[in-house]
């Protein structure tokens, strides 16, 4: 069996996208084994921190969190998708996606997770047109996983709470779409062949998304 782990490491270098919204990673120690024999650790991480999902609670108030995030969409086949031609800041086209059969579940890797840790990461990265997702959406895709930051184009960061403001998460969260992130190794994906993922984010009660840990299983 080959798997391959789609999860970026969580420690105190984790990047955020620098908002004042979005948690900095710190993990520290409490306890040690010299001072009361066992070593404990103190996690303050964000719930959007590396790789993680989204619930609809992340743009809707009454969304659900991500402790209610049905985990038979988390699991199973899935359609991996090599987008690795898009360049930076080139949008994924309703044509795009129009060639492609549309399952339950669909990974796009872009590559993008190469960008990681460098000042390249938040800027640019390949994000869907509206028309894309929507065409997804009516196709029946239940779980989305991603190689970047986010579906949406991150250069329209201005336009933070207002109505243009990240368009795809909208759809795809009001449609109760499972929404994956930041993930990486993805160059790691032999196309050629079928794949079960799991996606599981922790079960954390009425929270807006969660880190969470992805497995890619090559049949
Ligand atoms: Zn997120």
């Amino acid at each position: 069996m080959k798997l391959i782990d789609l999860s970026l490491t969580i420690d105190n270098c984790c990047m955020t996208c620098g908002t004042p919204w979005h948690q900095e990673v710190a993990v520290e120690r409490m306890g040690t084994v010299a001072d009361v024999g066992r070593n404990t650790s103190r996690l303050l991480l964000g719930s959007h921190t590396a790789t993680h999902m989204d619930a609809p609670l992340h743009f809707f108030e009454e969304g659900y969190g991500i402790d209610e995030v049905a985990l038979s969409d988390c699991v199973g086949a899935v359609s991996c998708i090599d987008f690795t031609a898009k360049k930076a800041g080139e949008t994924v086209t309703l044509e795009d996606v129009r060639k492609l059969g549309v399952t339950r579940r669909m990974l796009f890797a872009f590559g993008w997770h190469r960008n990681w840790k460098t000042p390249r990461y938040y800027k640019q990265f390949p994000y869907f047109s509206t028309e894309a997702v929507r065409f997804l959406l009516d196709g029946g895709m239940r779980f989305m996983a991603l190689d970047t930051p986010s579906p949406d184009d991150g250069s329209a960061i201005q336009k933070v709470g207002g109505e243009g403001d990240s368009p795809n998460h909208k759809l795809l969260l009001s449609h109760g779409v499972v929404l994956v992130e930041y993930l990486t190794r993805t160059d790691e994906i032999d196309f050629g062949k079928n794949h079960k993922i799991i996606a599981l984010p922790l079960k954390l009660k009425g929270v807006d998304g969660s880190p969470a840990r992805v497995v890619l299983e090559e049949e």
